[in-house]
């Protein structure tokens, strides 16, 4: 029960994501796909570059087991003399990208004054750790009409990413996916520090789905697979991954993206955890314990 949650004191005051009492977990249904029940793998490339690189890797990661295509048009780089995105043009190659392979799109909005734009094509809005506290972007989600993946911001604590869910869903949207990305601490092997723990204790104080990016707390490639399953097996409703067909000649983040045998070889160890397509007996089972796991928890 989440009332003897160790976390509820903290955590309960954000009563719209809150998990209260008796409340079943959310689910977010996008088109056909459920997200909160199951397993859901969103990948493609970090940013849109061309139409080749887009289409060729749509039809990879659809082929291999992904529901959603991932790609940013609208780019956060860290420098100004990056690769922005290639803005509407990349928009329009994801509705390509979707009529060709029936993928779902995320990806990013880092503008209140893109919303309505964006969600003309995403299926989903990606808020980025960078716009986590972008208040005046997290109330206009709230009348987007469309599903929100909520990243947690880099140095941002649970209480603070629930707090910006709670933002949005006052604004009248609760179909709010949590995205846990890695955070800033003092390592500096990884670029970021996946925490994992983050996961079970999001599902367990909060009745939305979450999911993991093992890409960017990575940051590098060797290391995507065994996180994506890490985040496998403590509960993540799915994962959003950076896939691209040369990783080497990407215009951002090529060292963590993986190539499509990388990207298919992770799809395959995913499996001895969970069900891509729920006909495994032994991935349900898998799964059933995790939920005890969790329920163990709350
Ligand atoms: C991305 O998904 O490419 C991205 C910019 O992610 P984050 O906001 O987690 O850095
Ligand atoms: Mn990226």
């Amino acid at each position: 029960m989440a009332e003897s949650s160790p976390w509820n004191g903290q955590f309960s005051r954000f009563d719209l994501v809150a998990r209260m009492g008796d409340r079943p977990p959310s689910i977010v249904q996008v088109g056909e796909v459920p997200i909160g029940a199951g397993f859901v793998v969103m990948a493609g490339p970090c940013a849109v570059e061309s139409e080749r690189q887009i289409l060729e890797t749509a039809e990879f990661v659809a082929s291999a087991g992904a529901r959603f295509l991932r790609g940013g048009a609208y780019k956060p780089r860290s420098s100004p003399y990056s690769f922005q995105g290639l803005g509407i043009e990349g928009l329009k190659l994801l509705r390509k990208a979707r009529e060709r392979t029936g993928l779902y799109i995320i990806t990013e909005v880092m503008s209140e004054s893109d919303v309505e734009l964006i969600a003309e094509f995403a299926d989903v809005m990606q808020v980025g750790t960078r716009s986590m506290e972008n208040y005046a972007l997290l109330q206009k989600l709230g009348g987007c009409g469309r599903p929100v993946l909520l990243k947690r911001g880099m140095t941002a604590r649970l209480d603070e990413l629930m707090h910006s869910a709670q933002v949005i869903a006052e604004h009248g949207n609760s179909q709010i996916i949590f995205c846990e990305r890695g955070i800033r601490t003092f390592e500096t092997a990884t670029r970021n520090t996946f925490d994992i723990a983050a996961v079970p204790i999001l599902k367990t104080v909060s009745h939305l789905p979450v999911i993991v990016d093992p890409s960017h707390a990575a940051g590098v490639r060797s290391l995507v697979p065994i996180l994506a399953c890490a985040g496998a097996v403590v509960g993540a409703d799915g994962l959003l991954v950076e896939v691209h067909p040369s990783p080497e000649k990407a215009l951002s983040d090529g060292v963590q993206s993986l190539n499509f045998a990388e990207f298919a070889a992770m799809m395959r160890d995913l499996q001895r955890y969970v069900s891509l397509d729920f006909s495994r007996p032994e991935a349900a089972e898998v799964k059933q314990l995790q939920l005890l796991v969790v329920g163990g928890n709350a």
